[in-house]
């Protein structure tokens, strides 16, 4: 469902991301660990369309995402760190704008379902988003997705800021997400997280993919250990 091949993105002299070769397939999560400016919101913003590759390519679904701006929209979903929706409104009128501007129309039990099944609370589903935690407007995003029928989903830090029981209940809809056979691409910073639901691993850094996993292979102490040479990170010596 995403493939990016040799994709490179170049700001005058400085390379955000150099020849990125990645796959997710249907049915897999594959979490995009890496410092600050590893090249992992530029991957994003790419399969989004949001900036322009220097060279290589992006595909959606087989479609070239440079080619096929509107048409890969269509199947996509984002969830950035922090989900832009509208305070003033409630959860199932957002709901509604929303999937309205992705062409669909739902009624309002169809509205309520979807929100339902991202697990969000019934006696806020009428409420305006501007008395929402953040973990309660992931869940509108993922509502979103869902009556969207997204077939891909893009993750910037969406667990970045939840509690531990948000950040879980994050995870299993993720999880949740996956059985349909939805192909989910999530940068992050959780190490714990990414080991507890991704399918596939990668570390990033310097624009470049250093490492990559099966989830399955790797423990976390493990992944930790991958991580931090990667970084080069040197051990305190008291
Ligand atoms: P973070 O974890 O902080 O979100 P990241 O892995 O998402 O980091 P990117 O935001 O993709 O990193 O940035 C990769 C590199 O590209 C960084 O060095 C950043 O400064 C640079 N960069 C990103 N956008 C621009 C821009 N518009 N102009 C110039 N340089 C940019």
């Amino acid at each position: 469902m995403i493939i990016i091949d040799h994709l490179t993105k170049r700001y005058g002299a400085q390379t955000a991301l150099d020849q990125l070769n990645l796959k997710v397939d249907k049915g897999e999560i594959y979490c995009l660990l890496g410092a600050n400016g590893a090249g992992k919101t530029t991957t994003i913003n790419l399969l989004l369309g949001f900036i322009e590759p220097t060279s290589g390519s992006a595909f959606i679904n087989q479609l070239n995402v440079r080619e096929n701006p509107k048409n890969t929209k269509r199947y996509l979903a984002y969830i950035p760190e922090n989900l832009m929706l509208y305070p003033s409104l409630t959860a199932v009128e957002n709901l509604d704008y929303f999937s309205g501007i992705a062409g669909k129309t739902f009624s309002i039990s169809d509205l309520k379902g979807f929100l339902e099944e991202a697990g969000l609370q019934s006696q806020a589903f009428n409420k305006r988003i501007s008395t929402f935690s953040k973990g309660m407007r992931q869940k509108v995003g993922i509502a979103i997705a869902l009556a969207k029928d997204a077939k891909v989903l893009l993750l910037d830090e969406p667990t970045s800021g939840l509690d531990p029981k948000a950040s879980n209940e994050f995870g299993l809809l993720l999880q949740k997400l996956r059985a349909k056979g939805v192909a989910t691409l999530m940068a992050t910073h959780d190490l714990f997280r990414a080991k507890e639901v991704a399918t596939h691993i990668g570390i990033m850094k310097d624009g470049q993919l250093k490492q990559q996993f099966k989830a399955d292979d790797i423990s976390l102490p493990e992944l930790e250990t991958a991580y931090l040479k990667t970084m080069d990170y040197k051990e305190l010596k008291v």
